[in-house]
């Protein structure tokens, strides 16, 4: 009996502490593709034209397009001129190694031009273990990793439910959100995904644009300063006292003249030599660069000044500069983009014994939780 009221209290809380009936117009929505029975993700693992070996630790059962058993062994191996039509892949251990890198779920192979591309079809939670850790040190507080496998698990709905290529969802890289197989999973990083399965943050009824980067420096920033585009109501100029412990909190580089002029020739190949370069900025932040040239006057985005630098160098937009001679040092704070989530700031306020939903409501104003 007590067990019982305990479950039910339990439940009650789980009620009210994430929601757990889509809104009217998350259900009535059909422009978007329905997520709340979409348990897989497709994840575009390679595209490649090289051949591609596939392996298990049990044996692997190959299909072709007709789903006719075409193989039955240890180990494949496949070119994008071999692929004649939808090749699928199973093990039945659940983990196929492509490459010398094991995934859990299927694995589905599709042509594309002279490429194939390989896409591991994956349970979304498992997918969620390898995420975790691939975007946030699985060392860290659990709370930090339950806010991380939030945000991971709404990114992906996000793509599940607004992607244009059926083929796949997202890629496993940076330009979506890094996944590296399991091999990375860890015990509080899975345990982090397991207590939150199924909780996404949505606003409006629909899954949020959850964006998140390592370091804010001490103020996140609205997407419309970074990214073309409308403002987003819950990505918000933000001020974060918690990252001051990322070792990017501040940075130093130092840039030649020429590695700007060269960032120049890209936005505009028949530039002049350089006159002059100012910069516009919200809050601190690097929105755009002007440059004078003897051409005339060239303009780019801060995120084009980034990606023409180098974004690995050039950690944030969030910087000062002076220059010496024909050098400018840059004086910068934070790594990332800066909008949604500050990572080391989601850290920081775990460590000072402050929750998940707690920190997912800093970084994400107004939205509300769901559990699908
Ligand atoms: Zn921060």
């Amino acid at each position: 009996m007590l067990k019982k009221i305990i479950l039910s209290f339990v439940l009650i809380l789980s009620v009210v502490y994430y929601g757990c009936t889509p809104p009217k117009n998350y259900i009535s929505d059909s422009s978007r593709r329905k997520i709340s029975s979409v348990r897989t993700v497709k994840v575009l693992i390679l595209k490649t034209g090289q051949r591609t070996v596939f392996s298990s630790a049990k044996n692997i059962s190959v299909y072709d397009g007709g789903n006719s058993e075409i193989f039955n062994g240890k180990s494949f191996s496949v070119s994008a001129a071999d692929v004649k039509s939808k090749i699928r892949i199973s093990s039945a251990d659940e983990i196929i190694r492509i490459n010398d890198t094991p995934y859990r779920g299927n694995v589905v192979i599709q042509k594309e031009n002279d490429s194939m591309l390989v896409i591991n079809h994956v349970n979304i939670e498992k997918y969620l273990c390898s995420v975790v850790p691939s975007e946030m040190a699985k060392s860290w507080p659990i709370e930090a990793l339950k806010a991380q496998a939030i945000a991971a698990r709404t990114y992906a709905y996000n793509h599940i439910a607004s992607a244009k290529n059926t083929v796949y969802d997202l890629d496993a890289t940076t330009s979506f959100q890094v996944y590296k197989g399991c091999s990375v999973e860890g015990p509080v990083s899975n345990e982090a995904v397991f207590l939150t399965a199924g909780v996404i943050m949505v606003s409006g009824g629909k899954p949020i644009a959850a964006f998140f980067h390592s370091t804010c420096g001490g103020e996140t920033i609205s997407n419309q300063f970074v990214w073309q585009g409308e403002k987003i109501s819950y990505l918000n100029d933000e001020k974060c006292s918690y990252c001051s412990d990322s070792p990017y909190f501040t940075w130093t580089e130092e840039v030649n003249l020429n590695e700007f002029r060269s960032a120049l020739l890209k936005k505009n190949p028949s530039a002049g030599s350089l006159k002059g370069i100012t910069f516009k900025k919200h809050n601190g932040r690097i929105i755009e660069c002007i440059i004078k040239h003897t051409g005339g006057v060239t303009s780019l985005t801060g995120n084009d000044l980034r990606l023409f630098l180098g974004a690995k160098k050039i950690k944030s937009l969030y910087f000062t500069t002076s220059k010496i001679n024909n050098v400018i040092r840059i004086s910068g704070h934070g790594y990332g983009h800066g909008v949604g989530m500050c990572q080391y700031g989601a850290r920081g306020m775990a460590m000072k014994g402050l929750d998940h939903v707690e920190i997912l409501r800093k970084y994400y104003r107004g939205i509300e939780f769901l559990r699908i």
